[in-house]
């Protein structure tokens, strides 16, 4: 597993502001930071693929250069996924996308849920690498889901989970339920989920805050 902020580096600035209540009402900015620290994961992922040797012709030369062998393909779930997804794609420019819509639903008085699975846009995924893009990663299960449900548009090679701040809980439940080969990046683990699957410390919902309240949850 990759964690960004075991190190100091201006991401931690990036994520204090996503964190900080007074800065995180700003939504402009707090998307950019999003996608700030996408950008930043999507750099350390790169260092993790195959590159292959190209020749490439300057004004005044040709010299040859290391260039990608594949691009990974980017797989957000809706909504709070978005700025995350297009940080990546800042880096990864040539990428594929796909998304998907997990919400949870059927909450119950103990807090159970259930995550409902809608909407789904995916390429063929057969031998490739993706990157699965969550900003929360809280319980883990619509992660779960999500690569359970893209696995039908071809296996592949392995999958990037992404998060900005992800919950010890999720790490386990990842670790016990996911049916395919797997990396963790995330910028920080924090301490635990509350009794409504949040994250604590934490930033709050992700999705709230990048694009406004909804009328259900
Ligand atoms: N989704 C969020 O937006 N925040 C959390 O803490 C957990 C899930």
């Amino acid at each position: 597993m990759f964690i960004l902020n075991k190190e100091n580096s201006i991401a931690n600035h990036f994520l204090a502001e996503l964190r900080e209540v007074d800065i995180q009402k700003d939504r402009y900015r707090f998307r950019r930071n999003l996608e700030r620290l996408a950008e930043l994961l999507a750099y350390e992922i790169s260092k993790t693929f195959y590159y292959e040797q190209k020749t490439i012709s300057t004004p005044l030369e040709t010299t040859s250069v290391n260039l990608l062998s594949q691009f990974p393909v980017i797989i957000s779930i809706l909504r709070a996924g978005i700025p995350f997804h297009q940080g990546f794609l800042n880096v990864f420019d040539h990428a594929d996308s796909g998304f998907v819509g997990a919400y949870r639903s059927n909450i119950q008085e103990n807090d159970e849920f259930d995550i409902f699975m809608g909407y789904k846009a995916a390429p063929d995924l057969k031998g490739k690498v993706v990157i699965l893009a969550d900003p929360m990663l809280a319980t883990g299960k619509s992660v779960v889901k999500v690569a359970d449900t893209i696995k039908e548009n071809g296996l592949p090679e392995k999958i990037i989970i992404a998060s900005a701040i992800a919950a010890p809980e999720a790490l386990l439940f990842l670790e016990n339920n996911m049916s395919l080969p797997f990396e963790v990046y995330t910028a920080a683990v924090d301490e635990k989920l509350n009794d409504k699957a949040y994250i604590v410390p934490g930033l709050g919902d992700a999705g709230d805050l990048s694009f406004g309240s909804k009328l259900t949850s």
